[in-house]
């Protein structure tokens, strides 16, 4: 089989997702799966489809499009403020978009008139992520102000956070994400549909607490696809981390030590470093690099140690059992690394066959489902 490969169990994708909208479903939450980690891939927004989200989400219009290609129907959100420039675009393909700043709703108003349609705006809010979003303090008046334009409805707002800082939102910042909702509310009249509370990173709080107030909505990507948390980087209890192996190959395996110099060549001292680097580690380098993945974001089988990557090759370091040349090792991903090895033109995506809960193997997914 081809290398470097993606391999993805959709069915591990499915049980992460099910589990997830089932959770949070006993707290009134409905989950909107995010797909830019996996480029729009439609097998992958079909699996998650199939297994309760509400919605999808992406941050891509690119990504966007390829789903609607590949036939998928369902209602999609932006998550990044629109450009200026994909304006139309994004009417086009999105029924929704979340917004930070009022230039570029009016032109989504005016695009959506023209078009005879009515486009959903939630609006960010910054929660101190300190990323994108508008000031709570302005919150009130843009939503006064996106009631009065034609062509946009206001749908709801958003938080984030845990994007660029690494803070877990907490009970009180969800507070005040609900009192924001009541305010604008009472401020502008219109009921907002939706109060969309964050990303995985919200998930432990979403999962612990019996209160939500007014949060009715997650956009989960990280959960879905790894089963981990954005922000410890652990894996969340009752989900799968391996749905996504990156499988590479052994193209070196050697025992090296570091050339002298032709100059240096000297019998003496070439005995002298014999002694000194009769280590036991074997070098092999895979054929794998900085074009495919974020190297520095697998993790490779125990005993073999990652020592650097450019941007074709990945060195490696093994102790107990050199690595043959050919052999494939099985790394898997954080999300960083699955995001770039799914847009790398070079790393094959191959969906395997799937095992279910009880071992029992089903026949592998369509690849490329074209109804839903
Ligand atoms: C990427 C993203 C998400 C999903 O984040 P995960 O950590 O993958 O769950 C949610 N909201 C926005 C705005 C995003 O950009």
């Amino acid at each position: 089989m081809t290398t470097p490969r993606i391999e993805i169990d959709l069915c591990k994708i499915r049980q992460n997702t099910r589990f997830l909208v089932d959770h949070l479903a006993s707290h009134g939450i409905s989950v909107t799966g995010v797909t830019k980690a996996v480029c729009g891939d439609p097998a992958v927004a079909h699996a998650m489809l199939e297994s309760g989200v509400s919605q999808l989400a992406d941050a891509r219009v690119a990504n966007v499009k390829r789903m609607r290609c590949a036939g998928i129907i369902c209602p999609i959100s932006m998550i990044r403020s629109p450009m200026l420039s994909e304006i139309d675009q994004i009417i086009e393909t999105c029924e929704t978009s979340y917004n930070t700043e009022i230039d570029v709703i009016a032109e989504l108003s005016a695009a959506a008139l023209f078009k005879g349609e009515v486009h959903g705006v939630i609006l960010m809010i910054e929660m101190g992520d300190m990323r994108d979003g508008i000031m709570p303090e302005d919150l009130e008046r843009i939503a006064t102000m996106v009631m009065k334009m034609p062509g946009v409805a206001l749908k709801g707002i958003g938080a984030n956070f845990a994007c660029l800082g690494n803070i877990a939102p907490n009970a009180d910042a969800m507070e005040v994400v609900t009192t924001l909702a009541y305010e604008i509310e009472g401020a502008c009249g219109p009921f907002l549909e939706t109060v969309s509370g964050g990303s995985s990173a919200n998930l432990p709080w979403a999962l612990d607490l019996p209160t939500k107030g007014r949060i009715n909505e997650l956009r989960l990507g990280e959960a879905i696809l790894l089963g981990t948390d954005p922000v410890s980087g652990e894996q969340i209890d009752g989900l799968h981390t391996d749905a996504f192996t990156l499988v590479v190959e052994v193209i070196e395996t050697k025992f090296k030590t570091r050339p002298f110099p032709l100059r240096l060549i000297d019998p003496a001292l070439l005995a002298l470093r014999l002694v000194q680097d009769s280590s036991s580690k074997s070098r092999s380098v895979l054929a794998v690099g900085l074009q495919d993945t974020n190297v520095g974001g697998l993790s490779f089988p125990t005993d073999i140690t990652f020592v650097g990557a450019t941007s074709d090759h990945t060195v490696t370091e093994t102790s107990k059992c050199a690595l043959q040349v050919g052999a494939e090792i099985r790394c898997q991903l954080n999300y960083g690394a699955l995001m770039r090895a799914m847009n790398a033109t070079d790393v094959e995506k191959v969906f395997v066959s799937e095992t279910t809960w009880n071992g029992a193997v089903i026949e592998p997914d369509r690849v490329h489902p074209t109804v839903i």
